[in-house]
């Protein structure tokens, strides 16, 4: 069965400011979703597009329940996001289905459920950013160099309030001298969340093939495992008799 990706986006910017319009005419998440459709290991992958505007926020539980791997990017529009499509996000999540969620989705309502922390961090516009692969060997790193750079970012700096990441995969350098926890996997019961620190919408990033390159490899990782499923806490009986 092929991997089947959605790729959610407020889709409020590309809308109502020009620079914004001229990085990404079709709107981030139809950049987004041509990256994954290049990307080698998604070859055959369902990948399909949902904004805000769609019925049920873009993410019915019809829509959920055709979904092994959903990206997130949103910002201006986190409050628009109704409670119920946010807790929707969460319970899939947690039953197994894969999260990226991209930038300013840090402040996601689906996201901060997940989490259960403030998501805070610092922030500040215009800056230039190096990402450092501190886990070469993870599969959302494969074909990433050990650093690159963007030369147009956002700065998000530390502290970065969520739980301690099970696994660390980039590091993230800014030139105004902060450092923040930029490739982050954490798992969520049987789902994983992937959160990826670049793609500020008045910059290029979403074009960068570094960044295209982890996108991708990160919608194959976050994909299901056997493991996914409903929850039950059933009461065992013993293995062997009791002494
Ligand atoms: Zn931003």
């Amino acid at each position: 069965m092929p991997l089947r990706i959605l790729v959610w986006n407020e889709f409020v910017h590309e809308k109502t400011d020009d620079a914004v319009r001229a990085r990404y005419p079709d709107g981030i998440h139809a950049c987004i979703a041509r990256a994954l459709a290049e990307h080698p290991l998604l070859a055959g992958a369902e990948i399909r597009t949902a904004t805000l505007d769609d019925p049920d926020g873009g993410v019915s539980d019809a829509v959920l329940s055709d979904t092994d791997v959903l990206v997130w990017w949103g910002h201006m529009a986190h409050h628009l996001v109704p409670d119920d499509a946010a807790e929707r996000v969460a319970d899939h999540v947690r039953r197994g289905m894969g999260l990226v969620a991209l930038h300013s989705a840090h402040f996601a309502k689906p996201f901060r459920l997940l989490m259960g922390t403030s998501c805070t961090l610092k922030w500040r516009d215009g800056d230039r950013e190096r990402i450092w692969t501190v886990q070469p060997g993870h599969p959302i790193a494969a074909g990433v160099p050990e650093h690159f750079e963007l030369a147009e970012e956002e700065m998000y700096g530390e502290p970065f309030d969520i739980p301690a990441p099970d696994e660390l995969v980039f590091l993230s350098w800014f030139a105004g001298g902060e450092v923040m926890r930029s490739g982050c996997v954490l798992w969520r019961g049987r789902g994983k969340v992937f959160y990826f620190r670049p793609g500020h919408e008045t910059n290029p990033t979403y074009h960068d093939p570094n960044v295209r390159r982890i996108l991708g490899n990160a919608a194959a990782y976050v994909a299901p495992t056997s493991w996914s499923g409903p929850f039950e806490a059933p009461k065992a009986e013993a293995l062997e008799p009791k002494r």
